[in-house]
């Protein structure tokens, strides 16, 4: 028996310590790491599955060819030559602008980096740029403080007031509830701002149902009332900020009764709000990846990152506006790692893949690899994006599963699992613990890790100054990592199977100086903030919300799912009583992109009017982006799913 130190990989805010109890070559105990401050010895759902996942009796275990629409198992020698001498062929018929490798984030190794550096030795390859997930509140941030960094959950320990702004950390966050808890227990103000009542409810001390892209509203009636009382913090404004004076006469020349109504709350209830946070402080505001997804996504984000800077709550011990934490990634040697090109090539905006492959820029694209994604699905607009990778000659997906995409594609490469592989892991989202994991079982016969599986393209391309730089996975990791190396004074070997934490960013701008070009909080000025409210088709009555799921990481646990076994949907008692509809009746769900069905199921904490789904359902559950539309945010390329209006009817 032994004992093995690795960490969840998943695009998941907590990147737990795991601790496994491995007997020959098998895995025979995963729990949680007690030792870790933070993730504290015990694993979510999705946790817990991924020794399920490893052993998989639906895992694939070897190359696969589509030929006449059947899949055909094929040796790793086949692969390589076949997809290599296509890439070949496309690079040197239609050059590198030709191919897109589209990834995401299913796996946050830093090793898993090596398939952007392959692509990007290839030459000027297509781009994406923009995200289906956060990339708004990434964009919002940087405006207003350089960057998004968090506080440490510690440090919420020190604040009088919290308020969870759009997270469910008590399914999708879990280890930020013990210090929740603990923050409460001592006294905090723990207030709950959501469209949906959800399980967090049960920790809060105050609940506010915002309407579905009422958030920035609601933040600039909290601003008009801080500033209308002298709430604010003045020498945090004289010293620290910029523009202040011009957001002050802009949102004074809103009427509040706007701004409330289009809050969705009363008047009374924003003032008690406004009260708490701005009086009793220091205060927190904790977002989700929720309020982003909105067509005034960023928008929402950068007039709640106000609220801190009127009151004075930035760089404070217990204050923040804690959405995502960037601080670890600066001390990664990006450019080497993704063997950055000098020249930018063409770049599609990521929601609007199908737009650009079927639309604006058709038979472009000649191949396209995918890594870490389930594109198919997950991309908003379903019909179109299925339309458009079929368009595209070559398809080649790395996965372990089935997923649509691999199964739509004409070549999929089977990977290792993490607990098969070492990596470097660190979360973007939260806390600023890194690790170098262990490698826990020997690899499944049939898998390579696409370290292994690029180093054999690039053998095969004669891709010699690629083998030369990118060629040893410890230098990679070594030359990747050397500024935080050099920062911690650690090396890999030490490094190996422990976690450690990077300090100095317990408390985000401390010293007020931000990373802004002025070096100072920028405000946004709140301009045509009413004229850009949403616009309602009578048609689609109902607004969609899709939510993280509890037990899957989007799409990524499935797998399992009973094929015909449709998604619920989750709406209010007046809602369905309007449709004659009860709980457990199968309905059909329509927007203008495509329609679905679904299961109802009653549920009384979401606002009427209101359906919400959960993301991730494959096309064998109807797969839900059939209903989203290729819509961008207002900053930052982000999908806008949540700007999405259907109608429905019993089946
Ligand atoms: S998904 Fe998140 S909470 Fe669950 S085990 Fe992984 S890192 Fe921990």
């Amino acid at each position: 028996m032994k004992q093995i130190k690795t960490a969840c990989p998943l695009d998941c805010w907590d990147v737990c310590s795991i601790e496994l109890t491995v007997n020959n070559n098998e895995i025979v105990k995963i729990e949680g790491d007690k030792s870790h401050p933070i993730t504290r010895g015990f694993l979510c759902s999705k946790g817990y599955k991924h020794v399920e996942r490893l052993n998989s009796p639906k895992r694939i275990t070897s190359p696969l060819k589509k030929i006449n629409n059947q899949w055909v198992e094929i040796g790793w020698k086949d692969a390589i030559g076949e997809i290599g001498d296509k890439l070949t062929e496309i690079l040197n018929i239609y050059g590198p602008s030709s191919l897109l490798h589209y990834t995401e984030s299913g796996h946050c190794g830093l090793l898993k980096n090596i398939v952007t550096a392959f692509f990007n030795s290839l030459g000027s390859v297509i781009q994406t740029e923009g995200s289906l997930c956060w990339g708004a509140g990434i964009a919002a941030q940087k405006l207003d403080f350089g960057k998004a960094l968090s506080h440490s959950p510690e440090d919420h320990l020190n604040s009088k007031t919290i308020i969870i702004w759009g997270r469910n950390p008590a399914d999708t966050n879990l280890h930020l509830v013990p210090f929740l808890k603990e923050a409460k227990a001592q006294g905090a103000n723990l207030i709950l701002i959501d469209p949906i009542k959800t399980k967090t409810f049960a920790l809060a001390t105050d609940f506010y149902q915002v309407k579905p892209e009422g958030d920035g509203y609601l933040a600039l009636a909290m601003a008009k009332i801080i500033i209308e009382s002298n709430w604010v913090d003045d020498e945090f404004l004289l010293r620290y900020s910029n523009n202040y004076t011009d957001f002050k006469d802009h949102l004074l020349n809103i009427k509040m009764e706007d701004l409330v109504e289009s809050s969705g709350l009363t008047l009374e209830e924003i003032i008690k709000l406004t009260r708490m946070y701005a009086l009793s402080k220091p205060s927190s505001i904790i977002l989700g990846y929720g309020l982003q997804r909105y067509k005034n996504g960023g928008k929402n984000i950068r007039y709640i990152d106000a609220l801190a800077a009127l009151t004075g709550n930035i760089g404070v011990d217990g204050g923040g506006v804690s959405y995502a934490n960037q601080y670890l990634s600066q001390w990664i040697n990006w450019k080497y790692a993704l063997n950055t090109p000098k020249e930018k090539g063409i770049t599609i905006k990521k929601p609007l893949f199908a737009d650009f492959v079927l639309e604006k820029s058709p038979n472009t694209i000649k191949g396209i690899f995918v890594t870490k994604g389930n594109p198919v699905i997950q991309l908003p607009d379903t019909g179109n994006t299925i339309k458009a990778f079929m368009s595209i000659p070559l398809k080649v997906t790395i996965d372990h599963f089935m997923t649509d995409t691999a199964a739509l594609s004409d070549y999929i490469l089977p990977c290792t699992h993490q607990f098969e592989e070492e990596d470097f892991l660190s979360s973007s989202m939260w806390h600023d613990y890194f690790y170098y994991t262990q490698q826990a079982v020997s690899p499944s016969k049939g898998v390579k890790h696409e370290f292994q599986i690029f180093k054999d393209l690039a053998i095969h391309m004669n891709l010699n100054s690629y083998l030369l730089n990118y060629g040893n996975e410890a230098d990679y990791l070594t030359k990747s990592l050397e500024p935080l190396l050099k920062n911690s004074g650690l090396d890999l070997n030490t490094m190996k199977g422990n976690f450690y934490k990077l300090t100095g960013n317990d408390v985000p701008w401390k010293n007020k100086q931000f990373s802004t070009p002025s070096k100072k909080f920028e405000f946004i000025l709140p301009k045509d903030v009413i004229d850009s409210n949403i616009e309602r088709d009578l048609n689609y009555p109902l607004q969609l919300i899709t939510l993280h799921p509890k037990n899957s990481l989007h799409s990524q646990h499935f797998m399992d799912e009973i094929e015909g076994s449709l998604p619920i949907v989750y709406c209010n008692t007046a809602t369905i009583k309007n449709y004659n509809l009860a709980t457990g009746d199968k309905i059909t769900i329509e927007s203008i992109n495509g329609s679905i069905s679904a299961i109802v199921e009653c549920d009384d904490g979401i606002l009427k009017d209101l359906l919400v789904l959960y993301e991730g359902w494959w096309l064998k559950n109807e797969g839900i982006n059939r209903l989203t539309g290729m819509l961008l945010s207002d900053i930052g390329n982000q999908a806008a799913y949540n700007h999405c209006f259907c109608k429905i009817k019993s089946y």
